[in-house]
């Protein structure tokens, strides 16, 4: 007889051994019904073995729940590999894993009430019911003209109910129980796109995605409007023609509402055959997307990072669009990173996958470089129009103009903007704001507070009314003038979409503008909405952050403006330079996408920096050579793995305390390529009425790294009020 290792449901993560009971087919992957002490319980099958040899006599499992296990081998596989990875708690994996609306058996299918002919009478019995009883002969006239059944809901629904009795009663017609999917996109329509014929770098790209045996990783870089999705969309095609299956990974589907619509227009044909996965779907929509995804009837999934779990088998191809996307990062356990679990899953799957960016991130092309992954590149784009003109304006000398006053508009935007909106065409503004951390800069010169070890911002502390660096823990004052040019105009960087807003009401008071941030865009829809409002050319300017920066396509669009690039390259985060270049990249790719040429204004205290001069050039290898260099000199990723350790609490000395303890313990036999920072109070020192604090870890061996860890916090419990925060590979700090 055998037993199996069964997952407890429930949040104390139990697991414990239960005995199969002869015949009853149970595999990995099962949900089983259990005796638990006195009570039932459900769980889930982790393995299957020899019982152990213990003392006492291991209880059988109930009952099978599941006739066939919901979660595949492969994806077994890659959960327990995440949660040791991760160093997450097991359980939280199978959540991630099993949607909770799946898991749970109350969100059965919905059904509808069908009436259909049965018996169709003959001219005589119709002659007499349509005198005798008028509803049943519309009835009857009503199904037979709309092909022998209707749902009674547009029959008339309760009007019609005793009518429909009689018919049933004489056998005319029957009512059948039929099953309806919730579609969340039913209110939709998508016309057929046809495939285009590809240019050579395109076809060239299809044919090594396609190549018969390719199981290497592919990096496609291909310039904004090069035409990755349409190769994305024939890779994709190419493995439902060999009877496979496809996932599609995009950054988040709110914020890239023309990606999936492309993707439903090119499948239209077999619109059931495509199943869209996102955080806004009811639970009943979830359940019935995950189910018909399992069984089978749904082969291509579209989804957030999330969609990586998908239950399909026989898959095909996996895509990872705009890999380069933090938000591919779970911020909450387990924090994976969609795009290296995609890899992972067609390793285990032998399936192709393809990693896709007009701005890939260092992980990734560094693994070009050395070999493990294949790059393909798209140079021009696909309809032949020109990359825009960059210009980068220096700030310094506005700030010179307006004595130190904080200035958002330069006079040269105005200028643009003013000409452009004479012309009927449109602008978007950009404001990189991101995370809390703050650091001081010099408007007069552009010089930036740094650590000396690190080569990063320092991070102003108000408690503290210091300088911290967030990747080791050094500390400085507050310098009261410029450390560099010796002027008292330094100051903290920032102001928000908001200010924005209202400064350029009062310049352009005749515009018609809309604000695209995290405060106006709560509501479900309202980007989409405001989108299409923008594409219908009833809003003239966007001023937005980051969520207007992905994918998105309008040829009216002639200017684009940002307004300070320094906000998001002067942050404590080694990848600040990275994501200010894949930022300009992507946002000057938002301009000139039609007939008229585009332009983008650069506005900058440090008009220098590598990343905003690469950029200006769209020289991606250039860019990406002297910032490997840095990362290399630091050792930062790819070069080493960098995590984040930190803990949480109502009380504040108990949240430090217990991270001084933990780092106390990690520095006693810590494995020589590990280098462990110093506690500190976490950018975002409090929030949720918690203290937070945190460490940094860096090692060049990941397994070295996190194993250590795993020791350390499984010797080491926290106390009951402190929450433990691990987040390996960390993406922010
Ligand atoms: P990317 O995903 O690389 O940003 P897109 O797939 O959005 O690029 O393509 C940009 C534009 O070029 C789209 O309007 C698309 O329809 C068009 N396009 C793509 N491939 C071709 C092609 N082979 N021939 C003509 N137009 C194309
Ligand atoms: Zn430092």
């Amino acid at each position: 007889m055998q037993s199996a290792r069964v997952l407890i449901d429930g949040p104390s993560e139990l697991v414990f051994d239960y005995l199969i009971p002869e015949g009853m087919p149970v595999v990995t992957g099962c949900r089983v019904r259990i005796p638990l002490r006195n009570r039932d319980s459900t769980g889930t099958v982790l393995d299957i073995g020899e019982p152990p040899q213990t003392s006492f006599r291991l209880r059988a499992i109930s009952s099978l729940i599941d006739p066939e296990p919901l979660i595949t081998p492969h994806l077994m596989k890659l959960g327990k590999w995440i949660a040791d990875y991760y160093v997450a708690p097991l359980e939280m994996v199978m959540r991630s894993l099993l949607p909770e609306s799946v898991r749970q058996d109350t969100h059965s299918e919905k059904t509808r009430k069908v009436v259909a002919i049965k018996d169709f009478p003959d001219d005589e019995t119709l002659a007499k019911l349509a005198k005798r009883a008028p509803k049943q002969h519309i009835i009857l006239t009503l199904l037979k003209s709309s092909g022998g059944q209707m749902a009674l809901k547009d029959l008339g629904g309760g009007s019609v109910s005793s009518s429909v009795k009689s018919l049933v009663k004489n056998d005319y017609v029957e009512m059948i129980s039929e099953a309806v999917r919730r579609d969340p996109d039913a209110d939709q329509e998508f016309l057929e796109s046809k495939p285009l014929p590809l240019n050579e770098e395109q076809a060239e790209a299809l044919k090594i995605i396609t190549a018969p045996g390719q199981t290497k990783p592919i990096l496609l870089h291909g310039v904004t409007g090069s035409g990755k999705t349409e190769v994305y969309l024939q890779a994709v095609q190419h493995a439902l023609d060999e009877g496979k299956t496809a996932i599609v990974l995009i950054p988040e589907i709110s914020l890239t509402p023309q990606t999936v619509q492309r993707f439903k227009s090119r499948f239209a044909a077999m619109q059931d055959q495509v199943a869209v996965l996102h955080s806004h779907l009811s639970q009943g929509e979830r359940f019935d997307e995950w189910h018909r995804i399992r069984n089978g009837q749904a082969r291509i999934v579209i989804g957030a990072r999330s969609a990586i779990f998908a239950p399909l088998t026989n898959l095909g191809i996996i895509i990872v669009d705009e890999e380069h996307e933090n938000t591919y990062k779970q911020e909450t356990a387990p924090r994976y990173h969609g795009r290296d679990i995609a890899v992972l899953r067609a390793h285990f799957e032998k399936c192709p996958v393809v990693l896709g960016s007009a701005t890939p991130s260092l992980e990734s092309f560094q693994n070009t470089q050395s070999g493990k992954y294949e790059l393909i590149r798209l140079t021009a784009r696909a309809d032949a129009q020109t990359m825009p003109i960059i210009r980068v304006l220096d700030m310094r000398i506005e700030a010179q103009k307006q004595k130190g006053r904080i200035a958002i508009l330069s006079d040269r935007l105005r200028a643009s903007m003013e000409k452009k909106l004479e012309n009927g065409e449109q602008i978007i503004l950009f404001l990189n704001r991101r995370g809390f951390a703050r650091s001081l800069q010099c408007p007069p010169c552009g010089h930036v507070c740094e650590c000396q070890h690190c080569a990063i911002p320092l991070t102003y502390h108000r408690t503290e009314e210091r300088l911290i660096c967030h990747m080791c823990g050094y500390q400085s004052i507050t310098p009261r003038k410029c450390p560099s040019c010796g002027d008292e105009a330094i100051r903290l960087q920032g102001y928000g979409t908001q200010k924005v807003e209202e400064v350029i009401q009062k310049v352009f008071p005749q515009a018609r503008m809309a604000r695209i941030d995290a405060d106006t865009m709560r509501r479900k829809n309202a980007l989409r909405d405001t989108l299409n409002k923008f594409k219908a050319h009833k809003i003239d300017i966007i001023i937005g952050t980051q969520m207007i920066a992905k994918g998105l396509h309008f040829p009216n669009v002639t200017l684009v403006g940002i307004l300070n690039a320094d906000l998001g390259l002067h942050v404590p985060d080694f990848r600040a330079g990275e994501r200010t270049f894949q930022l300009l990249t992507q946002v000057a790719g938002r301009a000139g996408r039609g007939e008229m040429e585009g332009e983008v204004i650069v506005q900058t205290f440090t008009p220098h920096s590598p990343s905003i001069q690469y950029a200006r050039h769209h020289d991606f290898d250039g860019y990406a050579e002297q910032e490997l260099q840095f990362r290399n000199q630091f050792l930062y990723p790819p070069f080493a793995h960098c995590a984040l350790l930190g803990t949480r609490s109502t009380h504040e000395r108990r949240a430090e305390f217990t991270l001084e303890n933990l780092h106390k313990r990690l520095s006693k036999d810590c494995p020589g390529q590990i280098e462990i920072g110093e506690v500190m109070p976490s950018p975002l020192a409090k929030a949720h009425g918690q203290f937070r604090y945190q460490l940094m870890l860096k090692s060049t061996s990941a397994r070295a790294l996190h194993q250590h860890v795993q020791r350390t916090l499984a010797a080491t419990p926290p106390p009951d009020d402190v929450t433990i925060v691990f987040d390996m590979d960390c993406l922010s700090f």
